[in-house]
């Protein structure tokens, strides 16, 4: 509340800078600073008689008085008492951190409103470092609530409040939506509800505001989430208009590579594949995302969309956000196509130069079919002959920006056909939400013959015995992974960690063979390593989390995770999907540090409780919110700034519908076009993923 002074600085450079604290938190226009609403308000509407502030003790409240006395203090430490009192009583003001200019501006006699909590200290009541203003006798209070602000460095509320003001003088208030809608939806209008946010009035319901569910903020979150509906579903519009390459021909390729799969594909396999190569045929580009639990068989389905492309005469790209996940595709499916003559390709960053170039050498003249890696993949020196497909596993650890990449590499100025793989599964409303336009398939089924896994919770002080379960599993014929604590704060502490692991495990056990795979191998060595545990080689293999996506070892049977509490739970049914894979019964040892926290001891219990990844999904976010599971990357600037998906699904399918019935009346073109210019301003681009 404390004035700012007015800076020295010349006004023009001082507009200058404020302008750029404004652009850096996204605020560029004047709509964007008025839809830049409080995040939360404090009433200085009211002022109370110091007697009765003293009375009431505690709570935040406003003072109006004289001051008295004014000194600086040294002890305990240096600090400025001021003393103001009206004629109920006396309170003191106290500031550990001031400046000298505040010590003459408080001097006596000068009249003050002190906004603050109220405490009763061994002097007597007292406010610490209150928000105070000074102001002349009568001076009249605020009628509104006085909204704060998100801020930013350097940007005072005052500052940010002028400008907010000012731009609302500005602003053109034609509200976007019709007024027919509005009544009919029961909405408020826009511009009441937009200035009663920013200056509530005194008698407002706080409760309804602070929680958001005042109609309000019902009409704004309404607003932006309609905003985001159109804009995907143009955007779905606009990928309908380009052309894809239709694959039509699922032929001899297809045929040979299923008639050679060692197992029938499950019935929940066979349905999205159907859907898939529907989907294929099409003369626009698919956008599919295929979602199957850890385990249930995602990769021949992805390979067989490849088949389908490859008999139709063009290139599939494959996609994967780790190298050993990439190599781990690369060897199962060259292993399936090469021996019936398709040539698949092997493309990282950590090729040499001369393989690199000549993995791209073979993507551009064609010669491979199948091209599959790591984000090299999409970096500008490759080209492709006759990109049709392109697959994208574990989606959602991708930037927007690199899908995009991708995208743009087609044959003939063509849209490649998109599928995209996730074993996390994306609850309704977010797959409303940022994939307006995304096609689901689900594989609800795991293959047959898997038991299912067992899950075990035990402290970390049974190790021992935990060790002893390992020796026997191992001398039974199979093979345990030995997951190690997860040290998020330091790289260099996980590898000590993880190396100290494998050095004690391997004492312990000096009758087996015990690995070690971890982030920091070189690739060629971690692959040295997998190798040797997929054939059987190693009986142990001492992990870190570089194993959380993708690795298939059947034979492995047995998972040990130490310190389970500090992994989070998406990550662990990750983790644990590594094993469960072949026809033995497997089991998961989850060792935990006591004492757990009330999270965590949720975490494993939910663990112990299901395999299932939507009840996983679901739970995860109950405990950590929407907000976490898709991560800023992923949502880029469509992150929602005032619905919350878990509160607000049902104005995720009002806003649905009100952007068909808009999308598909022609006089709903100038409604739709004014309503993207106010809420997306140019920002659509990155919705077009
Ligand atoms: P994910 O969906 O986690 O990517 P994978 O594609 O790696 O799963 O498949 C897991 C394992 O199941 C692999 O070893 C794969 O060969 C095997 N598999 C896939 N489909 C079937 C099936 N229909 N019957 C038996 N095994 C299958
Ligand atoms: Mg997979």
């Amino acid at each position: 509340m404390a004035e700012t002074k007015q800076s020295k600085a010349p006004v023009k450079k001082a507009a200058a800078t404020t302008e750029s604290k404004l652009a850096k938190l996204g605020l560029r226009t004047d709509m964007d600073l008025v839809l830049h609403l409080p995040m939360r308000y404090e009433d200085e509407t009211e002022v109370i008689a110091i007697r009765e502030a003293c009375l009431r003790g505690g709570q935040t409240s406003q003072v109006e008085g004289v001051v008295t006395k004014n000194e600086i203090a040294y002890k305990p430490r240096r600090q400025l008492i001021v003393y103001i009192a009206d004629e109920t009583g006396e309170l003191m003001l106290r500031f550990m951190n001031f400046y000298g200019s505040q010590v003459k501006q408080l001097s006596e006699g000068t009249r003050v409103r002190a906004r603050g909590e109220l405490k009763h200290g061994f002097f007597g009541a007292e406010m610490v470092h209150p928000a105070y203003k000074v102001v002349n006798e009568g001076a009249p209070l605020p009628t509104s609530l006085t909204p704060v602000y998100h801020s930013g460095e350097g940007l005072s509320q005052h500052v940010l409040r002028r400008a907010i003001a000012d731009a609302m003088k500005r602003v053109d208030w034609t509200d976007t939506l019709p007024p027919a809608l509005v009544q009919q939806m029961q909405l408020h209008p826009f511009e009441p509800a937009v200035k009663l946010l920013h200056y509530p009035p005194q008698q407002i319901d706080e409760h309804a505001l602070a929680e958001r569910s005042h109609p309000a903020w019902v009409r704004m979150k309404f607003d932006e989430l309609l905003a985001q509906q159109l804009s995907l579903k143009r955007a779905q519009a606009a990928r309908r208009q380009k052309g894809a390459a239709p694959l039509r021909a699922v032929g001899a390729l297809s045929a040979a590579f299923q008639a050679a799969l060692p197992f029938q594909l499950t019935k929940a396999q066979q349905r999205v594949l159907d859907e898939i190569r529907a989907d294929l045929r099409e003369a626009h580009p698919m956008q599919r995302l295929l979602q199957g639990d850890v385990g249930s068989g995602k990769t021949v389905v992805a390979a067989l969309a490849a088949a389908q492309a490859i008999d139709s005469g063009y290139q599939a790209a494959l996609m994967a956000p780790t190298e050993i996940l990439a190599e781990q595709h690369f060897k199962k499916i060259a292993a399936w196509m090469e021996p019936l003559g398709v040539q698949v390709a092997w493309l990282t960053g950590s090729l040499k130069k001369k393989d690199k170039a000549a993995a791209a050498a073979l993507a551009e003249s064609g010669e491979a079919k199948l091209v599959i890696g790591t984000h090299a993949l999409i970096q500008d020196t490759v080209q492709f002959s006759k990109l049709g497909l392109v697959i994208v596993d574990e989606q959602h650890r991708f930037g927007v920006g690199q899908r995009l990449t991708l995208r743009n590499k087609g044959a003939d100025g063509l849209v490649p056909h998109q599928l995209m793989m996730s074993a996390t599964p994306i609850p309704r409303t977010l797959a409303m939400t940022y994939y307006a336009d995304l096609e689901v398939s689900v594989i609800d089924e795991l293959p047959p013959g898997r038991t299912p896994i067992v899950t075990r919770v035990i402290d970390q002080n049974r190790r021992d015995e935990v060790i002893e379960r390992v020796h026997a599993a191992a001398l039974d014929g199979r093979q345990v992974y030995w997951v190690c604590p997860l040290i998020e704060e330091s790289e260099a502490l996980q590898l000590q960690t993880a190396t100290e692991t494998y050095e004690t495990l391997a004492a312990a056990l000096p009758d087996l063979v015990v690995g070690l795979v971890h982030g920091r191998l070189k690739p060629a060595e971690k692959q040295e390593v997998m190798d040797a545990f997929a054939a059987g080689h190693v009986h142990v293999l001492v992990a870190t989390t570089v194993i959380e996506v993708g690795v298939d070892v059947p034979n492995a049977s047995l998972m040990v995770i130490e310190h389970a509490e500090r992994f989070g739970l998406s990550q662990l049914h990750q983790l644990r999907g590594r094993v469960g894979r072949g026809s033995a019964a497997s089991v998961c040892l989850l060792m935990y540090q006591s004492p757990l926290g009330p999270v965590a001891k949720q975490r494993l219990m939910t663990m112990r409780e299901t395999t299932d990844g939507f009840e996983i999904a679901r739970r995860d976010l109950e405990i950590r919110g929407p907000g976490e599971f898709l991560g800023a990357r992923q949502s880029g600037q469509a992150m929602l700034r005032f619905a919350d998906l878990e509160t607000d699904g049902w104005l995720v399918d009002q806003a649905r519908d009100v952007a068909h019935a808009l999308l598909h009346d022609p006089a709903g073109r100038p409604v739709v076009e004014a309503h993207l210019e106010r809420w997306l301003g140019g920002r659509e681009e990155f919705l077009k993923v």
